[in-house]
């Protein structure tokens, strides 16, 4: 079986996927199509293109949890889920110039002083390093050339033909592929949107996620930071479908940072490495999972878009300095609370975070545009100041911060092969991966599932070849002029009637 492999992103989905092939003796063409650049081309500035994807420039931390970056063993199980991401860390070793460099960090304990309240999220992350991560996409692109996997870089691909099996690159090229991995990343989210409404592919809800990012000085945090540093508290009330966890925690030059997305606006946060930037502060998502809301996509959507002011500057239209905040500009931003009136924090450039301040009242309105749902982050911040003692009104809250998860399509678990069209496999974020070893493990499944097609349809065709369908005795019986086998002797009585009608 000679099966032309086309993989669009060279990703970290992309490149494991090829990987697994050629480390097989895949008998195929496999062809690698990407926007970006290779890694001998690629600028520090270009995040999220070129070899490896977001992976290549990415922090570098590869998490070792089925629980984190999105899912995997919903499609493997927990046992394969962690032998494929064995795999990826692997590879990355592999490649690596100095692997004995790659150190593992393993928080074991969950301190006794959080235990009553919180879970805490333990789990293993090896550390890559940022700085070699070029060196790695270089070695790893090599083997793979070395191999004859073929990349076309710095080509986008504008469509896909799934019915006849054509990739479109640009308004005239097109390239065939018997099998095709769709690795196209967070950069490709809207191209396979595109796809999933042009070719109405069935879906699979994701939850809502949404929630606020929580503010206050690092100091009450410390004694927690000391054990895990990205701290990771979670919660879950299975009865009433809602889970919430702390995310993504920033601290020493902790920044919040406002996002816009579809003309609304929700917070994050980032740290700075610059110690100039140090600023003692922690930031992180208090985010809830909830299920069961039937368009969780429209839901969040709507939330959003009522805790959003534009503020009114004074004298123009009643606007009082309470309601714009410290910030006297007219714009469009999420919203501010803290029980102690604290200042709003500054951003990395010194300005004041954009978001419009808001009272009790306005607080209320936050309740009720989560339709019920805020008192669990309520809970979960009075459960905090138990937890650490020293916190107590000294914190603020950015609303909302919120992770828009469009449906992802339905595949079969197997091989990630869409359900409409089992020779187009969706792996990586483009998918339901959230990081590094997922997206290369989901590629490696997909990589693993081709394989054992191939052993069988080997053994299939083997098999054919060396069967004796027919021995000799039933040709000289059954062939009528060498045209047909006749075993139910069907075209004999046919023949005879004929003849003798003719007779
Ligand atoms: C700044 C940053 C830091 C991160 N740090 C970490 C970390 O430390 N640990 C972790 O686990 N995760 C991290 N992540 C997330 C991680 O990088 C991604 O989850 C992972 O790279 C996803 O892999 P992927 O193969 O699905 O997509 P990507 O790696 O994003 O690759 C997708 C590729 O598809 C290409 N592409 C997209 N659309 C098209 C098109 N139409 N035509 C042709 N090519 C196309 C892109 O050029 C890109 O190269 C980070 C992400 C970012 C942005």
């Amino acid at each position: 079986m000679n099966k032309n492999v086309v993989i669009v992103g060279a990703g970290v989905a992309g490149v494991n996927a090829a990987t697994k092939l050629v480390d097989n003796n895949y008998q195929g063409k496999i062809t690698i199509i990407d926007m970006g650049k290779s890694p001998y081309e690629r600028k520090p500035e270009e995040v999220m293109t070129g070899f490896m994807g977001a992976g290549g420039w990415s922090d570098g931390k590869l998490t070792y949890h089925t629980a984190i970056g999105g899912h995997l063993s919903k499609y493997t199980g927990d046992e394969k889920a962690m032998e494929l991401m064995d795999q990826v860390i692997e590879n990355f070793k592999r490649f690596h110039p100095k692997p004995e460099e790659v150190q593992c960090s393993n928080p074991v304990a969950e301190p006794d002083f959080i235990k009553p309240y919180f879970g805490l999220r333990l789990f293993p992350v090896w550390h890559v390093g940022t700085d070699y991560l070029h060196e790695i996409g270089k070695n790893w692109y090599d083997y793979l050339v070395s191999k004859g996997v073929e990349f076309i870089w710095e080509t986008k691909v504008t469509d896909i033909n799934f019915k006849d099996q054509i990739v479109s690159i640009g308004a005239v090229d097109e390239i065939e592929y018997d099998t095709l991995i769709f690795g196209v990343g967070k950069s490709g989210i809207d191209f396979g949107k595109q796809l999933a409404e042009k070719y109405d592919l069935p879906t699979e809800a994701k939850p809502v996620q949404i929630g606020v990012r929580f503010e206050a000085p690092q100091k009450h945090f410390q004694k927690l930071i000391d054990v895990s540093y990205d701290f990771k508290l979670y919660r879950k009330f299975e009865d009433e479908g809602v889970s919430l966890r702390s995310f993504c925690t920033n601290n020493n030059a902790a920044y919040v940072a406002l996002e816009e997305t579809y003309g609304d606006y929700s917070y994050n946060g980032h740290a700075k490495k610059d110690p100039k930037y140090k600023n003692d502060m922690t930031n992180f998502g208090i985010l809830m999972e909830i299920r069961g809301i039937e368009k969780p996509f429209d839901w969040s959507r709507e939330l959003v878009s009522k805790v959003q002011r534009s503020c009114i500057v004074p004298g123009e239209g009643g606007g009082s300095k309470k309601a714009c905040g410290r910030f006297q500009n007219k714009y469009k931003a999420g919203l501010y609370w803290s029980p102690s009136y604290k200042d709003k924090s500054l951003t990395s450039e010194g300005d004041w975070v954009k978001a419009h301040y808001v009272g009790e009242e306005g607080l209320q309105e936050v309740r009720d545009a989560f339709k019920g749902y805020f008192k669990y982050i309520e809970d979960f911040i009075e459960d905090m100041k138990k937890v650490f003692p020293t916190l107590g009104d000294d914190w603020g809250i950015y609303i909302p911060e919120v992770k828009y998860l469009s449906p992802e399509p339905l595949v079969n678990y197997k091989d990630l092969s869409l359900t409409t069209y089992p020779n187009v496999h969706f792996v990586g974020d483009a998918l339901s991966a959230r990081g590094i070893t997922v997206s290369g493990a989901q590629g490696t499944l997909v990589a693993e599932q081709m394989l054992i097609y191939q052993k069988e349809w080997d053994a299939f065709i083997e098999a054919e070849d060396n069967s004796t369908v027919w021995d000799e005795e039933d040709n000289k019986i059954y062939t009528v002029g060498g045209l047909t086998n006749d075993k139910e002797n069907s075209f004999m009585k046919f023949l005879n009637t004929k003849m003798k009608s003719y007779e």
